[in-house]
């Protein structure tokens, strides 16, 4: 028998179960590690709320998870619970699947001033995330800057720009949804340090912002390059662009009953943030393009208001100790996923925060190839018996698949009319509902 550990129970988590399920047949156990009480990771606090179509993914993880050889065990943090070492011990492979949730930073002078605030913190909240429940945004100013120009950046705009009727069916939390309500942003600013051919948005996500009921976006048909150029890009990025200058031949009658603007604001990065205390104001830099297709500031500045501004510039994996680590990616270090024989990573936590949810797949199935060249059958370790009987002299409370079914059935039961869920956004509370 082999015995697999992953730690981190979103895509990257699950699809390796998946591969290693194929691989070994019933010669295998699996114990997906999750620090939180809940499965699933990004798809439930990263995925947007209003995209629930993405979010059904889930279903396939599922059936993975009720399978007799795969275990969840929810609200075991490694680190805490249980070192990475330990795990060693026990498994014949550990597999980091960890993701990337903590925000790139942005370092500029003023950044660390309040109402500056990172994707991951502002998606979280929105998302139920247990650890944002609390960053109580400051949505009652007019100005909101959004610093990247990449699909998180278009999630962190549609939702500021949402009205209550738009977000019928989606799963955003009820805190989220007051606090959007009562918002007072009539103009959200989308800062791009490039162009619009060096977008990082994709098209279905792009096209969105032009069907929003109270918002409208712009964009300076200045800032477009020649429309021959487009016939060099990729055709998602043709399709991409295609939708901004779409947005940039909007006629102002269009806008004239729409109150919330969505400003496209292209080479232009921040430098600095201003204010007393709190944002007040962001200066921003003129940009043009390098011989390398790279951003250079051209000395010209311009100061914006800004009432709270949200940066959307990627993310990093945390660092586990004892664990080699690429500093300057923010990511695990690893040949092609394998850190080394017996220890591995996946997903975002090995090749940092870009793809689809669908890149996951492959991943997870490169990483069960490795698995199964390094392991053979299996070194007679203890597995999850050895992990329980830890767990248990420490006092650990390990909560299982069954009892997340509990938990989810009860935020099905509390959901509003129309939504699918109403999440528990603290862990205490998730423990409770497990029956
Ligand atoms: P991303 O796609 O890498 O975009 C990051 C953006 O931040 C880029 O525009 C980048 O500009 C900009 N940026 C980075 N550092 C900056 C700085 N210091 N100052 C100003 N701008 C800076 O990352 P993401 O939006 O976080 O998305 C992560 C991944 O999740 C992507 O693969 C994305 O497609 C995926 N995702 C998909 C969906 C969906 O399919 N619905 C939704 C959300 C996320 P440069 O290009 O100049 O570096």
């Amino acid at each position: 028998m082999r015995h697999l550990a992953i730690i981190g129970s979103g895509p990257a988590g699950y699809y390796t179960a998946e591969a290693a399920q194929k691989a070994f047949g019933d010669d295998v156990h699996i114990d997906i590690i999750d620090r939180l009480p809940v499965p699933y990771g990004l798809i439930r606090f990263g995925v947007a709320p209003d995209h629930q179509s993405i979010k059904n993914v889930s279903r396939r993880y599922e059936k993975v998870a009720l399978t007799d050889n795969v275990r969840f065990a929810g609200n075991v943090s490694v680190g805490d619970d249980i070192s990475v070492a330990e795990l060693q011990e026990l498994y014949d492979a550990v597999i980091l699947a960890t993701g990337a949730p903590n925000d790139r930073t942005l370092d500029i002078p003023g950044s660390d001033l309040d109402g500056v605030i990172g994707s991951a913190a502002f998606v979280g909240w929105y998302n139920g995330h247990p650890d944002f429940a609390e960053l109580n945004p400051p949505l009652d100013g007019k100005n909101v800057v959004v610093v990247g120009n990449g699909n998180v950046a278009l999630d962190v705009a549609r939702i500021l720009a949402k009205t209550e009727t738009e977000f019928a069916g989606s799963d955003i939390v009820g805190h989220a949804l007051e606090a959007l309500k009562a918002s007072g942003v009539e103009k959200i600013t989308l800062l791009g340090r490039r162009g619009p051919h060096q977008i990082a948005m994709t098209p279905k996500e792009l096209g969105e912002l032009g069907q929003l009921e109270r918002a409208c976006p712009r964009i300076d048909p200045h800032d477009l390059p020649d429309e021959g150029d487009d016939a060099m890009l990729e055709p998602g990025m043709r399709k991409s662009v295609t939708h901004l200058r779409a947005f940039a031949a909007i006629p102002e009658e269009y806008r004239a009953d729409k109150s919330v603007e969505i400003d496209f604001d292209f080479f232009a990065m921040p430098v600095e943030v201003q204010g007393t205390g709190k944002v007040e104001a962001v200066v921003i830099e003129e940009t043009e393009l390098d011989a390398d297709m790279r951003s250079k500031g051209t000395g010209n500045r311009a100061t914006i208001p800004c009432d709270m501004l949200i940066s959307c510039i990627g993310y990093r994996t945390p660092p586990i100790e004892g664990v080699p680590y690429e500093h300057g990616r923010g990511r695990f270090a690893s040949d092609e996923g394998r850190i080394m024989p017996g220890l591995y990573c996946v997903g975002w936590a090995r090749r940092g925060p870009t793809g689809t949810i669908g890149t996951n797949r492959p991943d997870g199935y490169a990483i069960a190839d490795l698995i199964a060249e390094d392991i053979g059958e299996g070194a007679g370790k203890q597995g999850r018996e050895g992990l329980d009987a830890l767990l248990e002299a420490r006092g650990t409370d390990l909560v299982t698949f069954r009892d997340w079914k509990n938990i989810e059935q009860a935020e099905i039961g509390r959901a509003r009319d129309g939504s699918p869920r109403e999440k528990f956004v603290d862990v205490g509370d998730m423990i409770k509902a497990r029956g």
